[in-house]
């Protein structure tokens, strides 16, 4: 088994789903007493949201990169950025590597496929939905995005920041997402991303009238797939 660098702490709460997911998934493949390999290193997050509250991409790519090249030296076999939003700047940390770094939303772009639709909206931070980077992935896979409108952006976002990384789950934020999600299907969205890693904490398959692509899950599968693989 191949052993899976996590680069989390953005934020803790959804990291530590991603080691849970990725023990239970290796656990029901393989059985008996089999739990997954992994390398994690989490850093501080505070740092991270002020480099985005700033604008300091550059900034928070090399950080990021350096902590990738650490967890390469460490024995990772394969590296996952556990966050959508700071997959802005995935191509410093690519470079800074030679392990393959899985992206989020490809994983989530090869379900969609798999799924055989084409039309989706996109939850996420402001800097996901309305930056191009995560678009443009998305768009590789023939999948074309519809956001929230701005307002709707506003409420997506700040329940994730004043909310969900802090561990905070709310009934009255968890109908504020449905709503929005059931505007998103009027416009014609076949599914629904569930594109901020602690968004799964909140929403449900149940909570939305189209399939929803839960990309913590997905990332972890396709982690898992590349762990047990045999070359
Ligand atoms: N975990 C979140 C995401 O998937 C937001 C926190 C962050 O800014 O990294 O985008």
């Amino acid at each position: 088994m191949k052993t899976i660098g996590m680069l989390g702490g953005m934020s803790w709460e959804s990291t530590a789903e991603y080691y849970r997911l990725a023990n239970e998934l290796v656990s029901v493949r393989m059985g008996g007493f089999h739990s997954a390999r992994v390398l994690l290193d989490s850093v501080d997050f505070a740092d991270i949201e002020a480099f985005q509250s700033s604008g300091q991409w550059d900034e928070a790519g090399e950080l990021l990169a350096s902590r990738a090249r650490a967890l390469e030296y460490a024995g990772a076999d394969m590296l996952v950025l556990c966050t959508n939003t700071m997959h802005a700047v995935i191509g410093v940390i690519e470079n800074a590597v030679t392990i393959p770094v899985l992206h989020i939303a490809a994983a989530a772009g090869a379900s969609i496929q798999r799924a055989g639709l084409s039309h989706v909206g996109l939850l996420g931070t402001s800097f996901t939905m309305e930056q191009d980077f995560y678009r443009d992935r998305l768009a590789t896979f023939g999948i074309d995005v519809t956001v929230p409108e701005a307002s709707a952006r506003q409420i997506v976002h700040r329940v994730i920041y004043d909310e969900l990384v802090h561990g905070i789950v709310r009934q009255e934020s968890r109908e504020e997402y449905r709503a929005i999600i059931a505007q998103l299907v009027d416009q014609g969205a076949q599914g629904i991303i569930l594109g901020c890693t602690e968004i799964e904490l909140l929403v449900r398959a149940e909570d939305s009238s189209v399939p929803v692509f839960p990309t913590t899950r997905l990332h972890v599968e396709a982690a898992v797939d590349l762990a047990l693989s045999v070359e």
